[in-house]
């Protein structure tokens, strides 16, 4: 097989399906966790096919080790401590720790995109002495 980059419309494919996987994993959930699990396969699957990222909203839903899908509150458990928020998941006990950064950066940043698009207005945006830089796993 050949390998490098594959050419834009495969990519943006191979987006929408990921994107659909864990949307029917979402929904199945509840009624059918095997099936959850399997679909965030097939995702993880695709995603490395295609080297494309998973999309942020979905980057929490599945564990890095038994790659189950994880919805908080019913199999993994969400807490914050030492500036980090831990996913726990139940299927395999791993804990993944997310920078709490990212969550005060994601809101801040929809809080613009909803201003903008709302009023089509820029508003300065003021950058606080708590708000460093994170480094590493940005997009
Ligand atoms: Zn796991």
């Amino acid at each position: 097989m050949r390998r490098g980059k594959r050419p834009g419309w495969m990519l943006k494919i191979a987006r929408e399906r990921i994107d659909i996987l864990f949307r029917m994993a979402d929904r199945e959930f509840a009624a059918n966790p095997g099936r959850s699990h399997r679909y965030t396969e097939l995702a993880r699957n695709i995603s490395m096919k295609y080297r494309v990222r998973i999309p942020r909203e979905w980057r929490r839903r599945f564990c890095r080790r038994c790659y189950s899908f994880l919805k908080p509150g019913s199999n993994c458990t969400v807490r914050i401590s030492g500036g980090k928020v831990n996913f726990r998941c139940h299927e395999c006990g791993h804990i993944m720790r997310f920078p709490y950064i990212q969550e005060k950066k994601e809101k801040r940043r929809n809080k613009i995109e909803s201003h903008t698009i709302k009023k089509g207005a820029d508003e300065p945006v003021t950058f606080g002495a708590h708000n460093k830089r994170g480094k590493g796993r940005g997009d």
